[in-house]
């Protein structure tokens, strides 16, 4: 979201990360699968240590992670970072880290395991692809580096395609400004039983510090790869998120605050030059890279960075993750909400590229589905704010970094979803910093015009929403029929519940993300039923 707006009070953050992690790992249990074994268990547990390495601290600082989850495999993360709020503390030279996956939370029956480099031009990061694993099943992991073993994290493989499950859940998450709050929303989706956590971007904000808040960025705003490592660094120090990171595994999607607030392509907010901004973008994406559980097809090559792809959990849905940041053509009418100038309509703008959009139309054809997904960063409804200045006078306002600002883009899939009606389309996006539900119209100034899917958009983790926008909001509910819910006052995430017949999306919020002791509720909660677009209180 574009206006980042008021940040509270300031006392340092409190380090408490690796009691919590511990805890949270230890408790779970196996949940789902009958647990056949991939052959023989590995009796022997780690390689003699050759080579006796020495670190300044702990390596493991950042906790572990798992992501892109598909039948056979998953990617396992970490990084030797022993001091990681000031470049790693790691020698420049790679580093031989070893892995290992087990049945059990205790890493007793081994049945991977392996020697990866912790590379020093990718900042000691490891991603491990571990293949050969069993469909639709628990498995813990844990590296170990000199003397060091890092924390254990659990992670699950998809179904088989094709597969019948009978049910799937999931959550996703947006937004975490880490400056204007804590991650309490973490600390109880680590509780939740979740097959996989969906994050749709904004992991980490550029921005330099700001005094008045919970806690501050360390750092000033980020440019160099040093400063996106360091950021990086600083966000995934915090226990809360390495508990869900170690609990679950993840497909993530950023949005602009992973590199520069409402950038397009390769067009910068900040007026820097291509040049500058190319250099920019292309750090940004390779702290990006290194920092999260993704496989080696999305290593950045040059400026960059293979992120839309897809996920299949056996015949229940198929997630198609979007990017819309790499190839976006610039926003129309100088960005922001603004009423629409004639390029907003314009048939060559594009939230997606033609190659994106012509990959995800195919996948929606080709899925075979129930539900299907589309995992994305900005809200995709239209939303007409309709201020009024002057006393009398209304006017027709939209973000128009939504897809509010690409209306034709916007109608293309509008119009595809209804002529060739894929299975069940939901759309779940971040970005706006609260709570909405939309009945995705056809023709949005036309309440009589076909329904022809439903979008989810979460709140925020702990950005905020600009508060003067809330009423503003509110009073042109009235004028947008097809938006069912509206809040801005919580944060949380949404956690979701699929089976043959039904969707659920619950809107878990915390009572406060300056109270590390803060509470959960679910404030909301909604149905899709099979075949019947839009959105129902549950
Ligand atoms: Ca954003
Ligand atoms: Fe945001």
């Amino acid at each position: 979201m574009g206006a980042d707006v008021g940040f509270l009070n300031d006392v340092s953050a409190s380090d408490h990360r690796y009691s919590l992690l511990e805890n949270r790992c230890r408790r779970r249990s196996f949940l789902l699968g009958t647990g056949f074994l991939t052959g023989l268990t590995i009796t022997s547990q780690w390689q003699p240590v050759l080579a006796n390495l020495r670190f300044s601290s702990y390596p493991f600082s950042l906790g572990v992670a798992s992501g892109d989850p598909l039948p056979d495999s998953v990617v396992l993360w970490t990084r030797l970072a022993p001091q990681p709020l000031a470049g790693g503390g790691m020698p420049p030279r790679d580093i031989s880290v070893q892995w290992q996956v087990a049945l059990d939370e205790n890493m007793r029956q081994v049945v991977r395991r392996g020697k990866t480099l912790a590379k020093s031009e990718l900042a000691h990061s490891v991603h491990v692809d571990v293949r050969g694993l069993d469909p639709d099943r628990w498995y813990w992991y844990q590296f170990k580096v000199g003397t060091e073993v890092s924390p254990i994290g659990r992670t699950r493989t998809a179904p088989a395609i094709n597969s019948s499950i009978p049910q799937l859940n999931f959550a996703f998450v947006s937004c975490q400004d880490w400056q204007n709050g804590y991650y309490t929303a973490y600390g109880h989706m680590a509780d939740e039983d979740l097959d996989f956590v969906v994050h749709l971007g904004d992991y980490i904000y550029e921005c330099g510090q700001k005094s008045g808040g919970v806690r501050q960025h360390n750092t000033p705003e980020a440019f160099s790869l040093e400063d996106y490592r360091n950021r990086h660094a600083l966000y995934k120090t915090d226990s809360n998120l390495q508990a869900v990171h170690a609990a679950f595994p993840w497909i993530v999607t950023w949005d602009d605050h992973e590199v520069n607030n409402n950038y397009a392509n390769l067009i910068s907010q900040d007026n820097q030059t291509l040049e500058d901004f190319t250099e920019r973008r292309a750090n940004a994406y390779q702290a990006y890279y290194e920092h999260m559980p993704l496989r080696l097809s999305s290593l950045p090559n040059g400026v960059n960075m293979q992120l839309y792809r897809r996920f299949t959990f056996g015949d229940l849905a198929e997630f198609h993750v979007l990017d819309t940041r790499q190839y976006r053509s610039n926003q129309p009418c100088n960005d922001g909400f603004q009423p629409r100038c004639p390029h907003a309509f314009d048939s060559s703008a594009t939230m997606t590229g033609a190659k994106q959009e012509k990959w995800l139309l195919k996948g929606l054809e080709q899925s075979r589905s129930r539900w299907n997904v589309i995992a994305q960063q900005t809200m995709f409804a239209e939303y007409n704010f309709k201020i009024t200045p002057d006393l009398g006078l209304f006017l027709d306002v939209f973000n128009l970094d939504q897809w509010d600002g690409y209306v034709a883009a916007r109608h293309r899939l509008l119009n595809f979803l209804h002529q060739r009606q894929p299975s069940n389309p939901v759309i779940i996006s971040g970005d706006i910093h609260s709570s909405w539900v939309h009945d995705l119209q056809l023709d949005f100034d036309n309440p009589n015009s076909a329904t022809v899917g439903t979008e989810f958009v979460g709140t925020s983790i702990s950005s905020d929403f600009p508060p003067q926008l809330i009423p503003v909001v509110r009073s042109s509910l009235i004028n947008n029929p097809h938006t069912k819910f509206f809040n801005a006052t919580f944060r949380g995430y949404i956690r979701c519940n699929l089976n043959r017949e039904r969707w659920q999306s619950d809107y878990r919020v915390v009572s406060s993300i300056v109270d590390l002791n803060a509470s959960i509720k679910t404030l909301a909660s909604f149905v899709v039923e099979n075949g019947q677009p839009g959105a129902l209180v549950n």
